[in-house]
């Protein structure tokens, strides 16, 4: 790793460091804090916090080249008091029961601000997909989904891609399910292939949601697109379709950020042009119209957005300091650690929390659901139209909510999730 990448200020190894770059410890630090504030019950605290149910299956699979290897796979359902279980499938090689655990609870809180009627799940098998044949992949994919089938389906759980999985292995699952069930179930996953029921504007989703919600920010700041510099980190799926859309709708992204480097205009890069050289090049840096920039220098810069769409723990306590933006808008999933929580609040920074600025994705995601119950294809217009509806209403419904008790944007979003998911507990009460 390079000594000028963001990273590098967060990879310290002191224990205390150690903890605050745990994900999981700062979900649970926030489900604290969250539900400490709601007053919430000793008990029912306990109901939210622990999965709902955790499948361990082993995956006998015939590899290539003769051999017979096992695989582990995980599905863990944290919640379905609000829906079906929704979330993604990873295939990695350090894949382990307790990210599952909780990436699937963040599922929970994230369907729970969006407001949409989904709980929360995730699923993973241990494996890497860049040592596999397609072939061994499929087979992987469709032993797994046997493993769990009894589990899965419209109205008890629905996956989609993750980390090392695809519209290619969404059709496969999709395919494998149907097969049992001796019907196209296509509401089983999210994630597929257009010409297989997926959704229009699903690839754009997360991005677009992110530029929905960063334009709530500016009206409360009384700023105009032309007049806010954006910084964003990643430019890939989420980083780059939210550069694009911030630029095509005025603002100006005075600078992007890679792994290997950033590039940086005080007027503002062509996006379009950029995406171009990233695909030519495979790399932003050296782009002609631009000036190179160290990744720390980037990430430092002043403007009025900094959108981290790359990875997680990229605001720490070691970064936070040197911020100088107003808003930060969270594209990637836990960029920035529960201690750098407080910095950015007493650096009065508007933080547009992970669990609404990406929910983008999971909304589209539930679109495609509903299209391929209704067996009825909406355009993309109407797509992008109520996506918006939902990211709008979420963005007013935290504010609210923040303002009502007076916290901070991140803490408003768990008290919301947790308010939503243990409103809807009780409503239903506890079958014993
Ligand atoms: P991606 O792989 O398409 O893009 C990530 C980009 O970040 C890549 O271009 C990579 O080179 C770059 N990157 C990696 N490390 C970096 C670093 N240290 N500095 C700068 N750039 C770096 O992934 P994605 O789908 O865009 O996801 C990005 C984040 O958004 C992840 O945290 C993901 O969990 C989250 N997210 C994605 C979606 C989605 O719909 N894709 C939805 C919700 C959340």
């Amino acid at each position: 790793m390079e000594a000028d990448q963001p990273g590098d200020m967060t990879h310290s190894q002191e224990p205390s460091m150690q903890n605050e770059l745990n994900p999981w410890l700062a979900a649970e630090t926030r489900f604290n804090k969250a539900a400490r504030l709601l007053e919430m019950d000793e008990g029912l605290q306990k109901v939210l916090r622990t999965p709902s149910r955790e499948i361990t299956v082993y995956i006998p699979i015939l590899l290539d080249d003769g051999r017979l290897e096992v695989f582990t796979g995980y599905r863990v359902q944290h919640s379905i008091v609000r829906g079906p279980g929704k979330g993604g499938i990873r295939f990695a090689p350090d894949v382990s029961i307790e990210e599952v655990r909780a990436l699937a609870s963040w599922m929970t809180w994230k369907c729970a601000v969006a407001n949409i009627p989904f709980g929360g799940a995730k699923g993973g098998v241990i494996c890497d997909p860049a040592l596999l044949s397609q072939g061994e992949l499929e087979r992987i994919t469709r032993r797994y989904t046997a493993e769990i089938i009894e589990f899965l389906g419209p109205e008890k759980d629905v996956p989609a891609p993750d980390i090392g999985t695809n519209e290619r292995v969404m059709a496969w699952l999709m395919d494998t399910y149907s097969m049992h069930t001796r019907q196209t179930t296509t509401a089983v996953v999210t994630g597929k292939p257009l010409d297989l029921g997926g959704s229009r504007g699903r690839r754009e989703a997360t991005g677009r949601g992110c530029m929905i919600v960063a334009l709530q920010a500016l009206e409360r700041f009384g700023l105009r697109p032309e007049n806010t510099r954006v910084v964003v980190q990643g430019f890939g799926n989420v980083g780059g379709m939210a550069a694009m859309l911030l630029a095509r709708a005025g603002f100006k992204i005075i600078s992007v950020i890679e792994y290997d480097g950033a590039v940086y205009n005080s007027a503002g890069l062509d996006i379009e042009a950029l995406m171009e050289h990233a695909k030519e090049t495979g790399s932003v840096v050296d782009f002609p119209k631009a000036e190179n920039m160290g990744r720390d220098e980037a990430l430092f810069l002043e403007c009025e957005v900094l959108l981290p769409a790359a990875k997680e723990n990229v605001i720490t306590s070691k970064t936070a300091p040197h911020l100088r933006c107003r808003i930060v808008c969270e594209g990637a999933n836990g960029p920035t650690t529960a201690a750098a929580d407080e910095i950015l609040q007493n650096k009065d920074i508007f933080v547009i929390p992970d669990i609404l600025a990406n929910a983008g994705g999971v909304t589209v995601s539930y679109f495609e659901w509903v299209q391929n119950r209704q067996g009825f294809y909406w355009n993309e217009e109407l797509v992008n139209t109520r996506l918006e509806e939902i990211m709008v209403n979420g963005f007013r419904d935290l504010m609210k909510y923040s303002g009502k008790h007076q916290v901070d944007n991140r803490t408003a979003a768990y008290m919301l999730a947790l308010d939503r998911v243990a409103f809807a507990t009780k409503l239903r009460g506890l079958y014993a």
